[in-house]
């Protein structure tokens, strides 16, 4: 292997290191932290018909505050935000 091929093959892995970087960084946050409630228009009313108790992310019982895998902080039972999808089953 001659010096310019050594030259070559480090950059390209520093570049391959340098693009990968923001994408580890990026899934990261995004396992740890749940979105803001501004962030998906979330309010205390129903909207359509849709309101958090009938939500597949809610977390606690129907009719009581509690808590969304997705939104942070509690969460009203007659809530809704951009991420309502229907409960399951
Ligand atoms: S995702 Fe949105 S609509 Fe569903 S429970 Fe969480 S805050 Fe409510």
């Amino acid at each position: 292997m001659s010096e310019c091929d050594k030259g070559v093959s480090r950059r390209t892995v520093l570049l391959a290191a340098a693009a990968a970087a923001p994408v580890l960084g990026l899934m990261t946050s995004a396992a740890q932290a749940k979105m803001a409630p501004a962030a998906v228009k979330y309010q205390t009313e129903p909207k359509d018909g849709k309101q958090c108790d009938g939500c597949n992310f809610f977390v606690g019982e129907a009719g009581k505050p509690g808590t969304c895998k997705m939104v942070d902080g509690e969460i009203a039972p007659t809530g809704w935000c951009a991420l309502w999808v229907k409960k399951a089953g």
